[in-house]
Formats: structure tokens, C-alpha cells, sequence
């Protein structure tokens, strides 16, 4: 693939991103972070709400878990936004050697390595901050690049040693010709997320189509690489919805590890757990609402009760499940 080609195409056809016009690696790590799991126009919204209220890492670490959960509530996996507050906590302790900011070339040798080290960063966010802002040459992998180096060499399941190996050389290649580190690794990731996209993709509107193995196969681009069998499990759950006389729930805080933690909801149950058939006993079933996570499918049984003293809602931190489920519940219940 040469990195000319790709580099002028990605002058022109770059997404225009806010993060794109900024070299602070505290935003751009924000925005990976948000990007991982996150679609692009919901993370803009995220993003630019967390920075005005977070603007460094001092900011957040001198703020509650929970305010930082709320301004995170309806981003989804909720684990990113707890481990954020973490690492703002770790590059503020006077202990690191930190100082509050992210590791950089002033502070570390190895600023991959010192990105890693912080909770949170592994090593797709460690690259992408350390190439985008200080324009290091670590080369990313994620999904689009993967898919990028799989079509390029028309391979069905290349490991990812082969293909961190095959993004290693690339950057390798890319410095040699003169071109950035950062903007080389968003060439890839752009080029992946735009043209070379898992279906429809658009190769005649591809810079390097010419060196693409893949185009020249029987079975054609989207054959590449061959999907991962991923499996599903189904979970059964109970969510106990007790209802004080002014309309407000029960709410509990979940743990602070673990599925959807330190959020607040209604308390929820294994289906088959004593918990669930206490609960059963004495309440009824206001529907069900089944909900999907990325490996799991949770049934959730809602049942409905009535409680001595409800919590508002709205003034703490909850799941989009618990959403669902508190308003399933209030539809039912007979305030
Ligand atoms: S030619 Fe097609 S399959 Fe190959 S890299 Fe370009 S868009 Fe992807």
C-alpha cells in the first residue's frame, strides 16, 4: 500500500471531526475512548459535554464517580466512563509522576508503555493518543484496520500478531515516505470506516486498490476477513420495581464492579435465585423487556410493588436497561 497515496487521499477526504483540530491528548484520548464503543454522532455529543465540564484530567479527578457517571449515562458500557474517572485520579496522584497530564514525551521514555500503565488504556488508545498527539509512530489496530490489512492481502482470519505486525510495517513504511504518524494511522482507520467498510464496500472510490489482494479473488473484498463466530448467551433476570405513593422507585447503587457499576437501579435478581421467588411472591409482573449487550441477552421479568420511600430518577445515574425497565414499570403501575 503506498503511503503517499493514501495520505493525499486522506487530505481531501478526511472526516471533519472536532477532535481532528486539537493536539490535546487528554480530548483525544476522550474521544477514543468514546469512539470504541460509541457511534460517531453520539460521540460527538458526549464528547464535547464531557470536555466543557472535564477539560483536563485535574477536573475530573476532582469530581465524583457519580457526576462523571451521569454526563456518561446513555454512552453505554459504563465500565469506560468509571475507568476514565480512575485514570484522572492516577495522573493527579502528587505521588506519579504525572503532574496531572497524560504521559508525554517530557515525562516518559516509552509513552506507550506509560499510557498502558494507567487504568483504562490498552493498546489501541495507548497508539492513537501517542500518534495523534504527539505524532509518535505507534500504529494502531482496530476493526477498520484489520479489515484493511485482511482485503490488502486477501487474508480470511489473519491473527493479531499477523495483523499488528502488518500495521507495524505499514507506519514503518509511511515514516520512510515522510508521512505523519498521526496522519497515517487515521488514513487507515478512515479509509476502513468510509470506503473499505464491512458491507458495501466502495473500491472503485479506493486509493489503493491497486496493491488490494482481495479485489482479485473469486469470492471478492466483503468475503475478507471471515466473520468471527461469536456467541450469545441469554440471561434471565428478575428487576424488583417497588413504588413509593409519590411515584418515585426503590433504587439501589450496583456494585462498584461488575455489570452497569456504581449506576443506580432497581434491585435485579438470577431468575432461578431464592431472591427472585421472594420477590415473586409478593408482587406482580408489570411485562418483560429484553435487552442486548454485546455477548449476552438479558430477559429481564419486571415485577411491580409498592414501597415505603422511592428515589427520583432523574437525579441519579442509571443503565438504559434500568431506563427501560423503570418505564415499563411506571406505565403499569396504579399511581
Ligand atoms: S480495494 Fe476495496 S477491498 Fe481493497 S482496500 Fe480498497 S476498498 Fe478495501
Amino acid at each position: 500500500m503506498d503511503p503517499a497515496t493514501l495520505a493525499a487521499w486522506y487530505s481531501t477526504a478526511a472526516r471533519d471531526l472536532p477532535w481532528r483540530r486539537t493536539r490535546d491528548p487528554w480530548a483525544i484520548l476522550l474521544s477514543e475512548v468514546l469512539l470504541q464503543q460509541t457511534q460517531v454522532a453520539r460521540g460527538l455529543e458526549y464528547w464535547s459535554r464531557l470536555l466543557v465540564r472535564f477539560p483536563t484530567p485535574a477536573a475530573m479527578a476532582e469530581a465524583d464517580l457519580e457526576e462523571v457517571m451521569h454526563l456518561w449515562q446513555g454512552a453505554g458500557y459504563y465500565a469506560r466512563g468509571r475507568r476514565l474517572h480512575d485514570l484522572a485520579r492516577a495522573v493527579c496522584d502528587p505521588e506519579a509522576p504525572w503532574g496531572g497530564l497524560l504521559p508525554s514525551p517530557d515525562t516518559a521514555e516509552d509513552v506507550v508503555s506509560a499510557l498502558q500503565s494507567l487504568p483504562g488504556i490498552g493498546p489501541y488508545t495507548a497508539a492513537a493518543v501517542a500518534s495523534i498527539a504527539h505524532d509518535l509512530p505507534a500504529a494502531v489496530v482496530d476493526g477498520n484496520v484489520r479489515r484493511v490489512v485482511a482485503r490488502q492481502r486477501a487474508s480470511a482470519s489473519p491473527t493479531d500478531a499477523e495483523v499488528q505486525r502488518a500495521a507495524a510495517r505499514w507506519m514503518e513504511a509511511a515514516v520512510e515516505a515522510g508521512v505523519s504518524p498521526s496522519v497515517w494511522n487515521q488514513a487507515v482507520m478512515d479509509l476502513g470506516a468510509t470506503v473499505c467498510r464491512p458491507r458495501g464496500v466502495r473500491c472503485s472510490a479506493c486509493p489503493v486498490q491497486a496493491t488490494c489482494k482481495s479485489t482479485l479473488t473469486e469470492e471478492g473484498p466483503e468475503s475478507f476477513p471471515s466473520p468471527k463466530p461469536r456467541r450469545v448467551t441469554t440471561e434471565h433476570l428478575v428487576a424488583v420495581v417497588d413504588i413509593d405513593e409519590h411515584g418515585r422507585p426503590h433504587l439501589v447503587q450496583r456494585p462498584a464492579t461488575g455489570r452497569f457499576a456504581g449506576l443506580w437501579g432497581p434491585p435485579m435478581h438470577d431468575a432461578n435465585s431464592e431472591e427472585a421467588k421472594v420477590a415473586k411472591a409478593s408482587r406482580t409482573t408489570a411485562g418483560h423487556v429484553t435487552h442486548l449487550l454485546s455477548h449476552r441477552r438479558l430477559e429481564v421479568e419486571v415485577l411491580l410493588g409498592k414501597a415505603a420511600l422511592g428515589r427520583a430518577p432523574d437525579a441519579h445515574p442509571t443503565s438504559s436497561l434500568d431506563d427501560r425497565v423503570l418505564a415499563l414499570a411506571m406505565d403499569h403501575a396504579d399511581l
